[in-house]
């Protein structure tokens, strides 16, 4: 094993660093062989043009070799194997407020986890280090399952969040820890673009608990431009989240001169208002110039705060505003009687009165999963 630390491996390694690792006691950084974190990839299927990859909508079909759009998975020997397994290059523990879940064990911590890899192209990209990029390309930690959920108790989370890159690309170890998981009392979170087809969502759903999913547009055209994806897989799938019983919350990001077309995002909320995702939390979040982007300025506070004044009118329950710090719209109001049930500073619980998942003041539901 070669240890030596380049000054473009370091390089690299900062960047994983800002997109959420940190190094965690006993785990070190792993050397360039990646060849022990392959496992045959789920959903594939022959076909007369190669090996297809029924996961995403991209449809992957691979010859011998070919790596597939979301830098992960490849056809070796015939057959099509995940390379994103048991290979994080980032692991961290987060506050759960900050995937966001604002409805979700608020104040508790999430054993957080991601690969290289992702299955869009978005221009606006934050964590654009790890997603665009394959397994092979980033210093990874050798954490297979069993040892994500033991580190997870270790560090006191109540949950694992699969998030920073696209779990859909590493669907098989995200699917093989949550089982784990699941077995052992801890929560799993699925931090998303939503980008998957039913099949492998519903078996996922089956061990997921709480999703956030990114609606990042409400027209086919910004969603290809802007992501190289469609809008009507990301629809199903949030259809599929919330009738499997999934806790959901969606986000909204806010990209000046790509998505902040008022229209649009009233369309969009008349749409989640009456296609019962009423009472999903959604959270419009502020852009700030990065990857593809970076001569944009950064989302005008007045335009997220417009984009919930539109959202309310359409009604939507619990609407937030997210990577605004000291709004009033990062607080969660009783749909009641419009007190402040959960105040929150940045990512902190600086007060909580809800009592059951009740309105500490009249007693009225409030929708989530509090404990
Ligand atoms: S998950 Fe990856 S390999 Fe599979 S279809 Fe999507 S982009 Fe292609």
């Amino acid at each position: 094993m070669n240890h030596k630390i380049t000054k473009r491996s370091f390089i690299r390694r900062c960047a994983a660093l800002s997109a959420g690792a940190l190094c965690l006691p006993g785990t070190g950084f792993l050397a360039e062989e990646q060849s022990g974190f392959r496992k045959e990839a789920m959903f594939q299927e022959e076909t007369a043009r190669g090996i297809m990859c029924r996961i995403c909508p991209n449809e992957c079909v691979l010859k011998e070799g070919e790596l597939s759009k979301c830098n992960n998975r490849k056809v070796i020997r015939s057959k099509l194997y995940t390379l994103a397994y048991g290979n994080p290059c980032s692991a961290n523990v987060d506050p759960v407020e900050k995937k966001p879940l604002y409805h979700f064990l608020p104040g508790t911590r999430a054993f957080s986890i991601a690969t290289a890899g992702c299955n869009l192209v978005c221009l606006n990209c934050q964590n654009w280090t790890i997603s665009q990029t394959s397994p092979d390309k980033t210093r990874n930690y050798n954490l297979m399952p069993d040892k994500v959920v033991s580190e997870s108790i270790a560090k006191g989370c109540k949950s694992i969040a699969y998030t920073y890159s696209e779990p859909v690309t590493f669907y098989e170890y995200a699917y093989d820890t949550a089982v784990l998981a699941k077995q052992a009392g801890i929560r799993n979170i699925f931090k998303s673009n939503g980008y998957i087809y039913p099949e492998p969502l519903k078996k996922l759903c089956g061990v997921i608990d709480a999703a956030n999913i990114d609606l990042k547009a409400f027209s086919e055209g910004t969603y290809l431009r802007l992501s190289g994806g469609k809008l009507q897989p990301v629809l199903d799938s949030l259809r599929i989240y919330r009738d499997m019983g999934v806790w959901l919350e969606i986000t909204n990001l806010i990209v000046p001169k790509w998505t902040d077309n008022t229209d649009e995002i009233k369309k969009m909320c008349g749409w989640l208002a009456e296609n019962g995702f009423g009472k999903v939390p959604i959270h419009f979040s502020r852009f700030h110039p990065t990857y593809k982007l970076e001569q944009l300025p950064p989302t005008p506070v007045d335009t997220l705060n417009k984009a919930a004044q539109i959202a309310r009118e359409e009604g939507l329950l619990y609407v937030y505003t997210g990577n605004v710090p000291g709004s009033e719209l990062s607080d969660t109001k009783c749909p009641g009687c419009g007190s402040t049930v959960v105040v929150r500073q940045g990512y902190r619980i600086a007060a909580n009165n809800l009592a059951e998942g009740k309105c500490g003041k009249c007693g009225s539901k409030v929708d989530g999963v509090w404990s």
